[in-house]
């Protein structure tokens, strides 16, 4: 239902819990925030109210480089549990997801490993690491198997993955479900709509269905549906949402 990220050296927890609040009037049944940091993964998640998650992420604060992903969901396949709030991980990644994965039964499927939830979104994760497996080490590795994790998707998605061989990079793309980031001097935003951008930042690239890429706190790679690379063209955010 609602999306956003952050990658910089600004302490996270605030800026993506903030966020969230601002999508907060969307409605939600849980949320949840994924941060990579130096020290590794970490993942807070709650059923209910913003309010929640702001109690379990209690006085943990981010310090130093970090990727993050927060999401507040409204169900669509699996119940309103903890075990089914996003983000969704398996050994080394989480990812966030709005909208629906048509063929997430069948592809469920395709890849090993047990499934501990109930959502069309955790094959994501799954296929992206079943994929990442299979790549020859290297630069663009988890490039490519985020890549063939898209080509295997069908649906509407805005999507956003962190994985730990890719430390300080953001994942992302769209497909019929709305997504923008920002690069700011304070690092790279990512919202599913402007209300948790506007304020933070000045612009905002909107993202076309099709579109999918990773950034980096000031490095952006962007390509359309074939693979080819897109120039960003920023635009001007209104000045309140
Ligand atoms: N289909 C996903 C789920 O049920 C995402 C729902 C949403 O857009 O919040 O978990």
């Amino acid at each position: 239902c609602g999306i956003v990220g952050y990658i910089g050296q600004q302490e996270a927890t605030a800026i993506l819990l903030e966020g969230l609040r601002e999508l907060e009037y969307r409605g939600y049944d849980s949320a949840g925030i994924a941060l990579l940091e130096g020290s590794g993964l970490r993942r807070f998640r709650a059923v209910g109210k913003l309010d929640h998650l702001v109690d379990r992420v209690g006085d943990y604060t981010t310090s130093g480089a970090v990727a993050g992903i927060g999401h507040t969901r409204w169900a669509t396949h699996g119940k309103p549990t903890e075990a089914n709030a996003h983000p969704h991980g398996l050994t080394h990644s989480q990812v966030v997801h709005n909208g629906i994965i048509e063929n997430h039964l069948t592809l469920r499927d395709q890849v090993p490993g047990d499934f501990l939830s109930q959502t069309d979104t955790e094959v994501i994760v799954h296929l992206f690491e079943a994929f990442l497996a299979q790549q020859a080490p290297g630069e663009e590795a988890a490039l490519k198997a985020f890549r063939a994790t898209l080509n295997a998707l069908h649906g509407a998605y805005a999507i956003l993955l962190v994985t730990e061989t890719r430390p300080g990079e953001i994942f992302f793309a769209r497909q019929g479900s709305p997504l923008q980031l920002s690069m700011t001097d304070s690092g790279c935003h990512f919202a599913s709509s402007d209300a948790a951008m506007v304020g933070r930042c000045e612009q905002a690239v909107y993202l076309e269905d099709g579109q999918w890429g990773v950034a980096g706190v000031d490095a952006l790679q962007l390509f359309d549906d074939s693979g080819q690379a897109v120039d960003p063209q920023p635009k001007p955010l209104p000045a309140t949402s």
